[in-house]
């Protein structure tokens, strides 16, 4: 789905919407009229004292000009409940532009530091979830950009209480529809509320039928009559389409072990540390980041496909965050830079791919345009040999201070040791390590790359490595001055401590880790294609040039592997029927899965948009929190797809 801005016409301070001829709120007493109508009669203050201890998880439609949002967070900041946080869904088919979000903002100077933050984050206007945090990540706002009923059957998550937003029934009856309270009924718990400022029949009798108890109030101001009510039990349960991807039922743990200290292993170490659950993250090496991880710098962005797939959404939704992530955690760019990045069609059936990208408009012009050799020369402030498309926001970083920066955390503790063995036992996962030690606790997360398959319970899923070895080489002053991170075949970054790091091989049956002078040159090959300049100045001291070899962690569909891990045995048995029927309908089938493991791997070169992203996802399954991606996105990366896949070609 493509996304258009609001089109907005102001009348003095108040935003009028064009597409739907409504105000987005009450121009006199807006603050008044949506603090009665969606924090007052849906007792949001009484939810936030009574449920001191959990997270508050409230949902609209309809986002607008926020403030609703701004009104329940300034509220919840008010009362600050001590170990929970405040999880804010909303969804949005017409978002508007920044420059009319700062307009309506600018009006409310009480809460201008709410404002800053969510402008500093607001995404471009592409479909999908946005999932930023506001507040030492006390507020996670979840923007789902698209139509109502479409994002919310796409979340995964139990709603305590919904403000139903959007404009009136009779300007926007589509929205309004019986596939959207359906949604809501899937999405919430006995004693999940709701109100509305309308009490037009169509949405009394929806939420009636699908399990809502709907009374009528007293509206705001002069207006007659309003709905609120009460979830009792969905009427219209939806069945389950794909049982083998349901994810098992989860309780925050206090304690959880990870294996692995890479990009993976430490995003997923800090997302739940922050949750305020603690980390032994047990690394074999004496160093975090030492494989995949490990290179000087990495390129931040995401390739993306001319029509949307589900890798293009977790691309693009892992690149969003990843960049929102790192402008919060590290506004100084200490260890990232966000100086664009050139993607060049370095082969005439590329250039007419990315011709056919931006004809498309699959993706805001402020996220990517195509430039010409003359445009990009000058922005990379060095001679580029071929057009290409250009990411502003995109850059490097450096992934192993990331790495760092992710177990400098109190609730994170580093231990070396190298695990081979698991059990399962009275509830505690136990690792059995080389220096016949024990380690235990209840929740287990394997994120050590190709070796994630080493233990009995995962053995079955399938890894590959792709060897890359990156040169590295000292900048002088007569060539330290590229700009911005030039991908062509290769790719190139800016110097970074007067060090160019550039590469890399791409080799999928190399398994030995020395240094080539063979790789050398290849890579310097790829440079030439590209940056002339730099290139005879680089290549004048390749014998000078140092290097490093990794190993990337990929899978048969280039997709990480990211969640609970499956009983291979059990899947088998249990959905044995695809074998003769890929389309078999499963009643009352239950996935197995082993007790609170989980995996995440598989990541290749794409770790430092994939890794963020799934951190918060794992940590969001653990603690039971709403999850940041789309629901066909969480299966497209589910550990079990691969014996699903092997179930219907019938090969296993
Ligand atoms: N809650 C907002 C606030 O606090 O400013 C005001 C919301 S405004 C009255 C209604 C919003 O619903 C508009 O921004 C509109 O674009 C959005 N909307 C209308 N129909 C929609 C749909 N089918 N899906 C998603 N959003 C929709």
């Amino acid at each position: 789905m493509k996304i258009s801005n609001a089109i907005i016409d102001w009348k003095a301070k108040s935003p009028h919407s064009n597409q739907y001829e409504d105000i987005y709120f009450n121009p006199e007493e807006g603050i008044e009229e949506s603090l009665y109508t969606f924090l007052e009669t849906n007792m949001i203050g009484g939810l936030f004292s009574k449920i001191r201890q959990q997270n508050i998880i409230i949902a609209e439609t309809g986002f607008g000009t926020g403030l609703n949002f701004l009104l329940t967070a300034s509220l919840w900041l008010q009362n600050s409940p001590q170990k929970s946080k405040l999880k804010y869904i909303s969804v949005e088919k017409f978002p508007l532009s920044s420059s009319d979000l700062q307009k309506a903002l600018e009006q409310w100077p009480e809460f201008k530091e709410l404002s800053q933050a969510i402008l500093k984050q607001y995404p471009l206007p592409q479909a999908g979830f946005h999932t930023f945090k506001i507040n030492h990540s006390n507020i996670e706002l979840l923007l789902m950009f698209g139509d109502a009923a479409e994002s919310y059957s796409r979340l995964n998550a139990k709603v305590d209480a919904w403000y139903l937003d959007g404009f009136a029934p009779s300007k926007n009856p589509d929205m309004w529809s019986p596939a959207l309270f359906r949604e809501m009924a899937r999405l919430s718990k006995p004693d999940t509320t709701f109100s509305t400022f309308t009490a037009a029949g169509i949405v009394k009798r929806g939420l009636r039928d699908v399990g809502f108890d709907v009374r009528k109030q007293k509206g705001f101001g002069r207006k007659r009559e309003m709905l609120v009510g009460t979830f009792v039990e969905n009427k219209a349960p939806k069945a389950i389409d794909k049982p083998w991807f349901e994810l098992p039922a989860s309780k925050k743990p206090e304690e959880v072990m990870i294996v692995g200290g890479g990009l993976s292993g430490c995003s997923t170490a800090r997302a739940l540390a922050e949750r305020g659950v603690k980390v032994t993250l047990i690394e074999q090496e004496n160093q975090l980041a030492t494989g995949g991880s490990g290179n000087p710098q990495g390129a931040l962005y995401a390739k993306l496909p001319v029509k949307q797939t589900t890798q293009g959404e977790l691309h693009l939704s892992g690149f969003l965050y990843s960049v929102n992530m790192l402008k919060r955690i590290d506004p100084e760019e200490s260890f990232w830079s966000q100086c664009g990045v050139m993607q060049l069609a370095t082969s005439d059936k590329e250039l007419a791919r990315q011709n056919n990208l931006i004809e498309q408009e699959t993706y805001p012009q402020e996220l990517v345009s195509l430039k010409s050799a003359e445009e990009l020369s000058e922005i990379a402030n060095t001679a580029v040999n071929f057009d290409g498309l250009f990411f502003p926001s995109a850059g490097w970083v450096s992934p192993r201070a990331l790495c760092d920066h992710f177990v400098d955390h109190p609730n994170i503790s580093v231990v070396q040791q190298q695990v081979e063995e698991l059990s399962f036992a009275e509830g505690h996962w136990r690792l059995a390590t080389q220096s016949g030690e024990f380690l235990s606790a209840s929740h287990l997360i394997i994120c050590n790359a190709e070796m994630a398959n080493q233990f009995s319970q995962t053995d079955h899923l399938p890894l590959k490595t792709i060897r890359g070895q990156v040169s590295i080489t000292q900048a002088k002053p007569t060539n330290n001055k590229l700009n911005s991170v030039v991908c062509g075949d290769g790719y190139i970054s800016p110097a970074q401590n007067q060090q160019y790091c550039f590469g890399a091989t791409y080799d999928l049956q190399g398994k030995e880790r020395n240094i080539t002078q063979e790789d050398h040159e290849s890579n310097l090959e790829k440079l030439g294609k590209v940056l002339p300049d730099i290139h005879a100045d680089l290549a004048s001291e390749s014998n000078d040039l140092q290097g490093r070899t990794a190993f990337r962690c990929s899978t048969p569909d280039y997709m990480p592997i990211v969640g609970p891990a499956p009983v291979q045995d059990e899947f088998i048995e249990t959905f044995a029927q695809l074998r003769k029927d890929r389309k078999w309908r499963f009643e009352n089938a239950e996935a197995e899965h082993h007790p609170n493991l989980y995996v995440n791997t598989g990541h290749g070169s794409k770790g430092l948009i994939t890794c963020p992203i799934s951190a918060e996802l794992l940590a969001s399954m653990i603690c039971d929190e709403p999850l940041p991606l789309p629901k066909d996105v969480i299966d497209a990366i589910n550990p079990a797809r691969f014996i699903i896949k092997k179930l219907i070609k019938q090969t296993i």
